[in-house]
């Protein structure tokens, strides 16, 4: 078979996109190496270095790859996952995250080193994370234990692992003399795996049951495996029985681990499970605060700026943290003052992408679903006011909220004229200065829609 720039191309982009999904350190650890054999329009090989690799993505990627695969090249293919050795022999040190390439992005071996950046002081505290919060400071600071485990779950970026650091730094200082023991549940397993082909399990056991806080950071990444859950099943209760304190924090409930086994799922539901819920305008605009007086140069970024940046960047915080470094890095270097457009300027490509995940069909729906008419109506002709209401606002919210052009809009309401689509934004601008219900109406819908 042969390949042609197009399908480089198209890899590329596949892999762009998955980075931007899952972030630079998965990304590295599961993608980095991974190369493109062939493709075609109905099958695609990849290289894996190990089998291990394979194993560990195929099932939980696979299907991912192939819609992205999809949205880039336009075909559904098939994805087959070769194994294709770097090395000659595969040593331990050629599998993804050994203590050594950890070390190198800033993690480290087991007993992974608190970062006394993620404190409990510079945990901004709002509505979504408070009771999260709460239940972490209770743990951290209560001479009995108030429920084990504590199970902290939440999206990508919202606090979790800043959470569990904070946690461990607290404690820590409570009672120095303590053990203190935080591991990604993924380091847990390799270092399982390790031991276990080292012949130091006895060891590596008794390490973990000598803590007296354990931390498991994205517990979602611990399956397969059986032997390890199993191991980390006996240790869990072990640890319980002796009381001492477990936290874990993953990306979802529990029970939705699929990977994890029964008894694990239903194990980590015993005690406190706590959600850190997607960010809040009010609480993005508050992390903006007290980064950018902690960093000392809160009096360069104008209000309007970290109001700009709130709104926009409704990811997650470490979105958030990385506009906001940008944003104060591209002036300073380019010694410049920090306003709207120099904002709007830097982070161009950020904008457009944040504006990708909210499609004008989105926004129909939960302004159909707002005012109680259904997404159809909205792109219909009638022309009474209980549905010409919220199609002039689905309209306004279409081109507030995404890039969309006016006859864009208009196509996606009915093929409706674009000088029919600035009416309707200019009929909602007016209605919001006079009626203050109607105001606070489209507000609250902006913001369902932006976070
Ligand atoms: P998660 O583990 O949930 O993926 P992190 O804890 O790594 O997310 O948070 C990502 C970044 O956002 C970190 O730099 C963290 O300090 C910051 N962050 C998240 N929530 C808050 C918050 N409420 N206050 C201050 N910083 C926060
Ligand atoms: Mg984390």
């Amino acid at each position: 078979m042969t390949r042609d720039k197009a399908i480089d191309e198209q890899w590329r982009q596949v892999r762009g996109k998955l980075r931007d999904e899952l972030g630079d350190t998965a990304f590295e650890r599961w993608f980095e190496s991974m190369s493109l054999v062939s493709a075609n329009d109905s099958h695609v090989a990849l290289a894996v270095p190990t089998r291990f690799l394979r194993d560990w993505v195929a099932p939980r990627y696979g299907d991912r790859l192939r819609a992205l695969w999809r949205t880039v090249a336009g075909s559904t293919v098939s994805i087959e996952f070769v194994v294709k050795p770097v090395l000659a022999n595969a040593e331990p040190q050629s599998e993804p995250a050994t203590a050594g390439d950890e070390q190198a992005n800033g993690e480290d071996g087991i007993g992974i080193r608190l970062d006394d950046r993620y404190s409990f002081d510079t945990f901004v505290v709002g509505k979504p994370n408070e009771f999260a919060y709460a239940a972490a400071r209770n743990v951290a600071e209560s001479d009995k234990i108030p429920y084990n485990p504590l199970f902290i779950y939440g999206g990508v970026g919202l606090g979790k692992s800043h959470l569990m650091h904070a946690i461990g730094l607290r404690f820590g200082m409570r009672w120095p003399d303590r053990r203190v023991l935080y591991i990604s549940a993924e380091k847990f397993m390799y270092q399982f795996i390790y031991a276990l082909r080292l012949d130091s399990i006895m060891s590596f056991k008794e390490l973990i049951r000598s803590t007296d806080l354990l931390l498991v950071d994205d517990v979602q990444f611990m399956g397969g495996k059986d032997a390890t859950q199993e191991e980390f099943f006996h240790t869990f209760n072990a640890l319980i029985e002796q009381n001492k304190q477990i936290v874990v924090s993953g990306d979802r409930l529990p029970s939705d681990l699929e990977y994890m086994n029964e008894r694990m799922r239903s194990r980590l539901g015993w005690g406190l499970v706590a959600e850190v819920h997607a960010t809040s305008y009010e609480l993005r605009l508050g992390i903006l605060q007290a980064k950018t007086e902690r960093a000392g140069y809160g009096s360069r970024v104008p209000p309007a700026v970290l109001e700009f940046l709130a709104r926009k960047i409704a990811t997650n915080v470490r979105d958030l943290e990385g506009a906001l470094t940008r944003v104060v890095a591209h002036a300073t270097m380019l010694e410049q003052e920090i306003t709207l457009e120099s904002c709007q300027e830097t982070l161009k490509d950020m904008l457009r992408s944040a504006d990708r995940h909210l499609t004008v069909e989105e926004i129909k729906k939960q302004t159909a679903d707002y005012f109680g008419v259904r997404p159809s109506d909205l792109s219909s002709s009638r022309r009474a006011q209980r549905i010409t209401r919220p199609r002039h606002v689905a309209m306004y919210l279409a081109k507030t909220l995404t890039s969309r052009s006016l006859p864009e809009i208009g196509r996606y309401f009915g093929n409706r004229d674009h000088t029919t689509v600035l009416h309707a934004i200019r009929r909602v601008e007016q209605l919001r200065r006079m009626d203050e219900r109607f105001a606070e109406d489209v507000e609250i819908l902006r913001r369902t829609l932006e976070t």
